[in-house]
């Protein structure tokens, strides 16, 4: 298909659920002042959300059907399949060199002072900065705090045949095109940054998953993902159980409430009705499409007290997740086996899931999301959010172009001059602004961009 046929039918999708949000943000904010408003305007105001959600459903509905039809469902199956074999052909060679003894080498070190989401993005970000600068990707991973023999008791090892840091050179980044090995620091104190970090995608696939996908960096990402969590026999067994013990079954929503240490610090606290608002809204769209026998969620939190509040809440879900596992994410035990074991397979449930639901200033929910990608051609629409948009810590600026020139009404809504300006923007909810340009990489074009998340 053409590519503005395909980024113009994901535009209406979005579109479509963004000027409902919109409405129904603004609708609620009035309910919020019931003392204020007559009960008949508070009545009409309720039929209005009720009946605006009938309509946005239907419209989704069709939207997507309009991919069932158009004939091309089997090519983007195709495409999505052909472009992960290349970038893991890519990856394999990238990492088994001829020579390892005098290979170009990038040293990571998987200890960085984190959770595993943040630890997994860390070593994403390393895969990048090795791809980019061409040079075989080792991973440091002894004294893991999550495992202490290391990472590659858990996963395959990032390669076959090279893992030693030696070489005849060694220097940190960015080192120079002859250094032998370059050890990489955090992305939090990366000087000089160069331009592969997200939101960038390779270049010269960049026209092919422009057209494939919602949100190509997370496809990236994904992928990386995908050829890094490739799990040894262990692991896989004990996925594999665990889905047997739980009765993992789609339809299933994948929930992820993030409380403990997070809460008050690095995000806000959220109620369990706000996520389960979501999943209901989920289901109900599911609906238009089959029929559905039992609405089912995956919960997975650290705090264990969230799976009886759900199932004294929620009595008609199936709820599938285990509190024990929450107890093991405790910030006292949280780095340890058996931690460890629990949340490489909350992520796993997350990620297979048809939608997911949770806070995305988690790491954990953000590493779901990434790797949901590897199961759909584009699962970018797949999530609710309840506070951020999809980021990745320490990227470059995420831009967006103006689709539509537009004079704010009020304060935090950005200015747009055609598809021309230049803008920052912190909090704005504003129609006119789409389609992102989260795509360009070694070529930034500064002179389209308006920075604005929806
Ligand atoms: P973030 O702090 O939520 O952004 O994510 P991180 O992954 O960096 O750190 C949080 C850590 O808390 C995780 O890596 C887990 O060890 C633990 N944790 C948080 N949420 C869950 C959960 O839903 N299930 C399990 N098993 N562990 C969790």
């Amino acid at each position: 298909p053409n590519t503005q046929y395909e980024l113009l039918r994901r535009r209406i999708f979005s579109n479509t659920k963004e000027l409902f949000y919109f409405i129904n943000s603004g609708l609620s904010d009035i309910q919020k002042q019931a003392t204020k408003v007559a009960p008949e305007i508070l009545e009409s105001i309720n039929f209005l959300i009720n009946m605006g959600n009938e309509h946005k459903k239907s419209l989704l509905h069709d939207i997507e059907q309009l991919a069932e039809v158009d004939g091309y469902a089997n090519w983007r199956q195709k495409e999505s399949n052909d472009l992960s074999t290349l970038v893991m052909d890519r990856f394999k060679y990238l990492q088994n060199p001829e020579n390892c003894d005098t290979a170009r080498k990038l040293v990571c070190n998987l200890n960085k002072g984190c959770g595993y989401g943040c630890q997994l993005h860390h070593v994403v970000y390393c895969f990048m900065v090795a791809y980019g600068t061409k040079r075989t990707l080792i991973l440091k991973s002894k004294g893991w705090r999550y495992h202490k023999a290391g990472w590659e008791e858990i996963f395959k090892p990032v390669s076959d045949t090279c893992l030693s840091p030696n070489g005849q050179s060694i220097a940190g980044w960015p080192g120079n095109p002859e250094t032998q090995v370059i050890n990489l620091p955090i992305i939090d104190s990366l000087t000089p940054r160069p331009p592969f970090l997200p939101l960038a995608i390779p270049e010269d696939l960049a026209p092919r998953l422009i057209r494939l996908h919602g949100d190509p960096i997370v496809w990236w990402v994904g992928q990386i993902l995908k050829y890094l969590l490739r799990p040894q026999e262990k692991t896989s067994n004990l996925l594999q159980e665990t889905i047997d013990k739980i009765g993992f079954k789609r339809p299933i929503v994948g929930v992820h409430i993030r409380r403990t240490d997070k809460v008050g610090t690095e995000a806000a606290f959220h109620r369990l009705e706000e996520y389960m608002l979501h999943v209901d809204q989920y289901f109900d769209y599911l609906e238009t499409k089959q029929v559905v026998n039992k609405r089912r969620i995956y919960l997975a939190s650290d705090d264990p007290k969230v799976f009886q509040e759900a199932k004294k809440l929620y009595p008609a879900y199936e709820i599938i997740g285990d509190p024990s596992v929450a107890k093991t994410a405790a910030v006292s035990t949280r780095y340890s086996d058996t931690s460890l074991f629990g949340i490489i397979s909350d992520i796993h449930m997350l990620s297979m899931s048809d939608y997911l639901v949770c806070t995305f200033s988690s790491q954990v929910c953000r590493v779901a999301y990434e790797i949901m990608q590897n199961f759909y051609p584009d699962a970018s629409h797949r999530y609710r959010s309840l506070d951020d948009i999809y980021y990745y810590g320490g990227q470059n600026a995420h831009n967006m172009i103006a689709v539509l020139p537009h004079e704010p009404s009020k304060k935090d809504i950005i200015k747009a001059i055609s598809s021309e300006v230049s803008a920052e923007c912190s909090s704005s909810v504003a129609l006119t602004f789409s389609m992102p340009i989260r795509t360009m990489v070694y070529l930034p074009r500064p002179d389209r961009t308006i920075k604005c998340d929806i």
